[in-house]
Order: structure tokens, then C-alpha cells, then sequence
């Protein structure tokens, strides 16, 4: 049994606990791994060898940071293959889906790189004469970064990226569910040559762990990505001292599909955002609200390619379309709001089991229709491949059950209509909105949740400066 170490200070180091936690293959329920269950000790330890680098780390110019970011990327892109299929093997990716993961960090890495000469504070005028005022943005000092399984290997680079750059430390926490691929990344980390403690990898479950890193008195910031609950657990602990969140929860992203969309456009995108990551991803498509002039074609056209999607170890398997769902508790979670929906009037005209002739945590590919608001399926995250389909009578409509929600992320729309078009984006109450085109947001963009999607954001300029604090310096001679 394959057995991984935390990365601290610049060296891979056993945890202070004995306790260890068991990595598993979602495709094949094989236990393929160990890590520590790292104490509050341990990220005690982490924390302070962060803290310990931060000095020299934050002296240093952007350019000279950079520099560490060009070289971690090159190092990824020399075995993306190898990453790919650990990615793919703790987590259920299909390979080209792990493998875009593994460049777009690479990418990632390069992007924020190219931040170094850009970074800008401000002149701000005085009253008094002579007297300059500057606000500059310095590191905030630690962060932590506490990551999900489901993008794991993407949201390392997402999260260290902007922090090193600007000059913080970082303890990274991976999830429980996908901690080899961060003990990989350590090990890029080691071959840089990064100055030691700027970045410290540690495993471990959330409620120790995760808990003892948010609530740690010397963390600046915690940059979180993961449910809304474990946002508020977090959000809470942070709160006693007082420590910065930046928070990527959940999401429940409507699509709305017009009379007049291209349905051939509308289809293929989500189909697609939903199939991606086996409908495990924030922003795919949760609820699809569609016109009654097109609800029958829709339907008809959506189900046949979810009928056609194929599905189960997704290992080597270039045929296969969507692997596993993350876990049993998924499995049952996601069962448990289709059979709802059903006795509640729900119709499944595709799928709408959980799939037991092979191993693994499979879930059928379900296309729900009939559903109305009142439904948990409608309401609630289902992260998993499943369509629940609601009938409308006009835009207003639609918006308004769009925006009847807890959740503010990602939402989008079909329409041939440039005046539809618009009105959606200024109505829709989310922090992005994709108009015919699939859910997938960019680099250079701003990712960010309204409502209990989360606070602040990531990716982007914005991004980037979410790992700063101002300060402002009077000047007078
Ligand atoms: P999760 O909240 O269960 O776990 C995320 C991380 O938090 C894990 O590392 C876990 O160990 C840790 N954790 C759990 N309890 C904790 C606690 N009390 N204190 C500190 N840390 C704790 O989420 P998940 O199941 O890993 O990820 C799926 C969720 O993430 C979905 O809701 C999805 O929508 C969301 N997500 C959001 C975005 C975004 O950009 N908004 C991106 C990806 C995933």
C-alpha cells in the first residue's frame, strides 16, 4: 500500500498523529492509498513554518516570485500523463477530463505568472499641498487553503498561484477524498527548489484538519472551496480571530432554454456541462427551466443523448464518457432526491437508478421531467448526472424561479434573442451567466457566488487581488 507524507518546511515529514486515511478508488472501491490524518499539531507545525517564510518570501519582487510559478508549470506539463491518471484513479475522472485538469493548472500557474509586471497600488490625491498619498496592496501572510475532490489537482494551482505571487505563504489542506495528487504536487514543489515554508501540503479529514487550520490564530486568510455547510463551519471558526474568508460554495445553476434557442446549441452545451465531472461540478446545469414551444423537442432531444452516454470505469477506457460518483454517500444522496421527485410526480425519461451491475459508485444518466419548485431536486445541490426539467411560460417567468433560490453562482440561457439575452443578464441573480454556450468559466475571468454561493472570488485580476490588503501610506516631506 502506497503511503503519502505531509510537506512541511521544505521536507516530507510524517504527521505527529499515527492516524491514517484510507484513499479509495471510486470506479473500483479499491483502497489505492494512505495519508496522514494530520492533528492540530501538525498544522500548528505547518502554520508555523509558513509563517516562518513569509518575511524573506514577501520581500522579494513579483518578478522574482513569478519565477517559481513558470517553473512549477513546467514541471507539471513534463508528466502530465502520470498526474492525469492519479487524478483520474482517486477521484473518477475520465482521462481527457483529467488531463485538460492537469494543463489548465500548468496554464493557470503561467497566467498569474504573467501578473508580475502588473500589479498596481494607487495615487490617491490630498487636500493638503505637497502631501502624497499611496495606497499600495501588500501579502496578507498566511493563508490557508482548504480544497474539494472534485477539480483537486486545478484548485492547488488556483489557490497558490495568486497567494504566492503576491507574496503570502500557504498551508494547502487537500480533501481527504483526492490527497494524492496533491502529495505529487509537494513533490514538484521540492524539485523548484521553493524557498522552504512557502508552500506546505498537509492531508487530512475536514473536522480535524480542516477545522484546526480556519480556526488557527496566526492564518490572514482562508481561502475555502467546497459546500455551503462546511463554508459556514468555516466561516464561524474563522470568525474568532477575526481571520479573512474567501468562500467558493455550492451552486444550483438553472439553465433557461427560449422558444427561439438554437436547440442543437442548447442541447450539446448542457449535455455536456452536465455529463463533465459526472455532474460533480459547481456550475454545471442543476435545473433546466424550458418554454413550452420547444418542451417536447427538448426533452426528447436531451434524453436521447443522456441515454447515450456511456458510463463506468472510466480507467483506460477511451469509450467511456462519465466515471463514478465520488462516493456511496453521493450515490445515496442523489437517489434519495430522484425517488422524491418521482413520488412527488417527477417522470424519469431516462434512467433514475443507481447502477449495480458493475463495481464502483455509479449513477444512471437521468433526464427528470414534470418537476416543479416544490421539489427538493429542484432546490437542493444534486452533483451528480442528473436533468430534472421544469416547464415555463415565458422568460419573467423563468427568472423569477431562477433567482427563487439559496444558491447565486452560475446560471445561463438559450436564445436567439438579443433583447432576451440581455434582460436575463441584468435580472439573473448570480455571479455568472453564460449565454449559448456550455458552463465552463475562464481563467481570466471572475468566478465568484452570490447569496450562499460563497464570498469574494476567484481567477482574474479580481482573483488576484483578493490575496492582497491595502495599505495606505500619507506622505509629506
Ligand atoms: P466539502 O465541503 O465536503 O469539503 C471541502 C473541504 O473542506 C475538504 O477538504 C474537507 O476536508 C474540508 N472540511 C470539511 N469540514 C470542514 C470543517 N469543519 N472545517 C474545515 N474544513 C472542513 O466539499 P466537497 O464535497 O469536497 O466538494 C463539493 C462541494 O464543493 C460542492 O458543493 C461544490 O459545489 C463545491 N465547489 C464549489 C466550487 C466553486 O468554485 N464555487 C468549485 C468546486 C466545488
Amino acid at each position: 500500500m502506497e503511503k503519502y507524507q505531509n510537506f512541511v518546511d521544505g521536507a516530507f515529514v510524517d504527521a505527529d498523529s499515527a492516524i491514517l486515511v484510507d484513499v479509495v478508488n471510486p470506479a473500483t472501491c479499491a483502497v489505492i492509498a494512505q495519508v496522514p490524518e494530520s492533528s492540530a499539531e501538525d498544522v500548528c507545525f505547518a502554520v508555523r513554518a509558513a509563517k516562518d517564510a513569509f518575511p524573506a518570501w514577501s520581500r522579494l519582487s513579483h518578478s522574482q516570485r513569478a519565477v517559481y510559478l513558470r517553473r512549477i508549470a513546467t514541471k507539471i506539463r513534463e508528466r502530465v500523463t502520470m498526474l492525469a491518471e492519479v487524478i483520474s484513479r482517486e477521484q473518477g475522472k475520465v482521462l481527457p477530463l483529467a488531463t485538460h485538469e492537469v494543463n489548465l493548472a500548468a496554464n493557470y500557474l503561467d497566467y498569474v505568472a504573467e501578473w508580475a509586471l502588473r500589479i498596481e497600488g494607487e495615487i490617491v490625491s490630498s487636500e493638503v499641498p505637497g502631501e502624497m498619498i499611496l495606497l499600495q496592496r501588500k501579502p496578507i501572510g498566511v493563508v490557508g487553503a482548504i480544497l474539494p475532490w472534485n477539480f483537486p489537482f486545478f484548485l492547488i494551482a488556483r489557490k497558490v498561484a495568486p497567494a504566492i505571487l503576491t507574496g503570502n505563504t500557504v498551508v494547502v489542506k487537500s480533501s481527504e477524498e483526492t490527497p494524492i495528487n496533491a502529495a505529487l504536487f509537494a513533490r514538484i514543489l521540492a524539485e523548484v527548489e521553493l524557498p522552504r515554508g512557502v508552500v506546505n501540503i498537509i492531508s487530512g479529514r475536514g473536522g480535524t484538519t480542516g477545522s484546526a487550520l480556519s480556526s488557527h490564530r496566526d492564518v490572514g486568510l482562508i481561502s475555502f472551496t467546497g459546500s455551503v455547510s462546511t463554508g459556514m463551519s468555516i466561516m464561524a471558526a474563522a470568525a474568532h480571530n477575526l481571520t479573512r474568508v474567501n468562500l467558493e460554495l455550492g451552486g444550483k445553476a438553472p439553465a433557461i432554454v427560449m422558444n427561439d434557442a438554437d436547440l442543437d446549441v442548447a442541447v450539446k452545451a448542457i449535455h455536456e456541462s452536465r455529463i463533465a465531472n459526472t455532474g460533480q461540478l459547481c456550475n454545471c446545469p442543476e435545473r433546466i427551466y424550458v418554454q413550452r414551444g420547444v418542451l417536447d423537442a427538448f426533452n426528447d432531444r436531451i434524453a436521447k443523448v443522456m441515454a447515450g452516454t456511456t458510463y463506468g470505469d472510466p480507467f483506460g477506457k477511451t469509450e467511456v464518457m462519465m466515471g463514478p460518483l465520488i462516493n456511496e454517500a453521493a450515490l445515496r444522496k442523489i437517489d434519495g432526491l430522484v425517488s422524491e421527485a418521482k413520488a412527488g410526480g417527477a417522470e424519469a425519461l431516462v434512467g433514475g437508478r443507481i447502477c449495480r451491475s458493475q463495481p464502483g459508485y455509479h449513477y444512471e444518466p437521468t433526464v427528470l421531467i414534470n418537476c416543479n419548485s416544490e421539489m427538493d431536486i429542484m432546490r437542493r445541490e444534486i452533483f451528480g448526472p442528473v436533468l430534472p426539467i421544469q416547464a415555463v411560460d415565458d422568460l419573467d417567468e423563468a427568472i423569477s424561479l431562477a433567482n427563487a433560490s439559496d444558491y447565486g453562482l452560475t446560471s445561463s440561457i438559450f436564445t436567439r434573442d438579443l433583447a432576451s439575452a440581455m434582460h436575463a443578464a441584468r435580472e439573473l441573480q448570480f455571479g455568472e451567466t453564460f449565454i449559448n454556450r456550455n458552463n465552463f468559466e475562464a481563467i481570466q475571468g471572475f468566478h465568484a457566488g452570490r447569496k450562499k454561493s460563497g464570498i469574494g472570488g476567484t481567477d482574474g485580476k479580481h482573483g488576484l487581488y483578493a490575496y492582497t490588503e491595502t495599505h495606505i501610506v500619507y506622505m509629506q516631506a
